[in-house]
């Protein structure tokens, strides 16, 4: 009997053992050998279907090196995809539940065997170090093992409680929605593009994929590992494409039961519009869960351990470039410890090695141009916003290689109110802030519209309990870093413009995905 209680977390592996950093990089000519170059063709309905066009993913650290393509799904295909899925779901719903569960399970024992591998196809296609792959590639097997063991306290009649009434036999059941588009981002593409689509797959429903253009090929990876596992044709429709041609398409369509978006605010707000618009033809109101941006913030006290606030603040701004929707983007030091820890915390940063993925830099290229610009334009930005302490420059190239790469930056004395304190940069960009005491903290903490993350860092008993309640974030870290969620640990997801709380990787996240009947017989 599978048993969410028997779920436990993967273990990260140890850099600082020479055999596993040699472990890493076999796994790195395997994956030159073996997989760049590969073209992964849209799935629809168990068939590979290639399309005129292809989507090309590029090493952002050497952006000379094409790592492989992807074909680019049409409308027709998208229109394939959602009917074929419709046919498929009438016989993916009445499986067992704990059928379909194994199927995840199975899929988590091939990504274990094939863990580096999958590791090292992201440090080429977006740029991630061998410790931030490897942590991603962990949480996307925790997904599998622990969506597959929750999905079972929704198996049975009665599995919801209700009160005993006389004469009657009353109970309720979990059933699937139908048919949703899962929209996924690059940052995580295989954590949040697997956990995404195993969540309502496992409960019965069936799932179109589509990844970020930036990360088709780990897309295309760990969907193979899930047909490989036993997914029937038709469950799962695998369709690489435009998010504003083929995303826009499924969002709008009246016959998308749901949508589980990931991504940033500006998309997800547009999603949730269009979804809420009621079409000819559409029988329902589409289920939308959001998970988007953050302008996270950690504070430091002047009762904290300054040490451990500075590792905190590094670890949170500079992991994966800052490109983590939990990444600490904001700094905000209370004015009586403000010289010391921000000295610390540019001298801390100051020593990060920038460089590629396969050389498992610290700060590495940021994904692609569009960021790369944008970042650029916030770079100009914080020069008349507060005082360049650190970095400030987008050189664009590194160590002899063209890629996208950014300073690590830390701006100082910013306001409150500027824009590099209120804006998702999603970059390796920190504004730190001076507050005058804690109070003013909290309160400079609360000012931005989005709610994901945050941490304090202090010994003081009252404020963190103040905290506890008063930090308005879904994701709050006391005394270490704010980023590296663990699901079933650390259920995830945010506030106000962050999301809708769905809490990825928590108890209650796959219900999201069900709707409830209530049945009675009167004996
Ligand atoms: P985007 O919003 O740019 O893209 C996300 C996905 O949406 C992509 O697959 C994209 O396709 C697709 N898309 C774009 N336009 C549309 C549309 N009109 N209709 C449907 N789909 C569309 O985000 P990024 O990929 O740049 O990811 C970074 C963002 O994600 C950051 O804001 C980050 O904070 C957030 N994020 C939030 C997390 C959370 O748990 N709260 C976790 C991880 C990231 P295409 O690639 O083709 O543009």
């Amino acid at each position: 009997m599978l048993k969410v209680q028997d779920y436990r977390p993967q273990p990260f592996i140890d850099f600082t053992q020479p055999e596993n950093v040699a472990a890493y990089q076999a796994a790195l000519q395997k994956v030159r050998a073996e997989l760049v170059g590969k073209h992964y063709p849209l799935i629809i309905n168990g068939e590979r279907v290639d399309t005129e066009e292809k989507l090309t993913s590029v090493n952002p650290c050497n952006t000379c090196e094409v790592i492989g393509t992807t074909a680019k799904a049409t409308i027709e295909d998208a229109q394939r995809a959602l009917e074929g899925a419709w046919e498929a779901f009438e016989t993916w719903k009445t499986w067992d539940m704990d059928a379909r569960a194994r199927i995840l399970l199975k899929a988590a024992a091939i990504l274990k065997r094939r863990r580096l591998e999958a590791c090292a196809l992201m440090t080429l296609e977006v740029g991630k170090s061998y410790a931030e792959a490897d942590v991603e590639v962990a949480e996307a097997i925790d997904f599998l093992e622990y969506y597959a063991r929750s999905a079972m306290k929704y198996a049975d009649f009665g599995a919801a409680e209700t009160t005993w009434f006389e004469g009657e036999e009353n109970g309720m059941l979990y059933l699937p929605l139908g048919v949703g588009v899962s929209i996924s981002p690059w940052n995580f593409p295989c954590a949040i593009f697997l956990g995404m689509l195993a969540a309502p797959l496992v409960v019965g429903n069936c799932v179109i994929a589509k990844p970020a253009e930036d990360s088709g090929m780990i897309a295309g990876f760990v969907v193979d590992i899930l047909l490989e596992a036993g997914l029937p044709a038709g469950v799962l429709q695998f369709l690489p494409g435009i998010g504003s041609e083929v995303g826009e398409y499924l969002t709008t369509h009246p016959r998308t039961r749901f949508i589980t978006f990931t991504g940033s605010r500006a998309v997800g707000l547009h999603i949730n519009e269009v979804a809420a618009k009621t079409l000819k033809g559409q029988k329902w109101i589409k289920k939308v869960v959001l998970e988007l941006g953050g302008k996270d913030a950690l504070i430091v006290d002047e009762t904290a351990d300054l040490e451990n606030a500075v590792t905190a603040a590094t670890q949170s701004a500079f992991g994966f470039n800052g490109q983590k929707c939990s990444a600490m983007s904001r700094l905000i030091v209370v004015d009586e410890v403000y010289d010391a820890v921000v000295n610390a915390f540019v001298e801390r940063a100051r020593a990060l090695k920038v460089g590629t993925g396969e050389e498992n830099a610290n700060v590495t290229a940021v994904v692609n141009e569009e960021s790369f610009e944008k970042i650029s334009q916030y770079l100009a930005l914080g020069k008349n916003e507060g005082e360049v302490l650190l970095g400030g420059e987008a050189p664009g190239e590194w160590g002899g290689k063209k890629g996208y790469y950014v300073q690590p930056t830390i701006i100082g004395d910013v306001k409150p109110e500027a824009r590099i304190a209120q804006e998702e940069i999603f970059g390796p960009v920190v504004a730190v802030l001076r507050a005058r005491d804690w109070q003013d903290a909290l309160a400079i903490a609360n000012s931005t519209e989005y709610g994901l993350t945050g941490g304090v860092c202090s010994n003081d008993r009252e404020r963190l309990e103040q905290a506890r309640n008063e930090f308005e974030v879904g994701n709050l870290y006391f005394n270490r870093k704010i980023t590296g969620a663990i699901v079933g640990v650390q259920p995830f997801g945010g506030y106000n413009m962050s999301g809708t709380d769905s809490k990825a990787g928590g108890p209650d996240y796959l219900a999201n995905f069900l709707q409830l009947k209530a049945v009675t017989e009167r004996w």
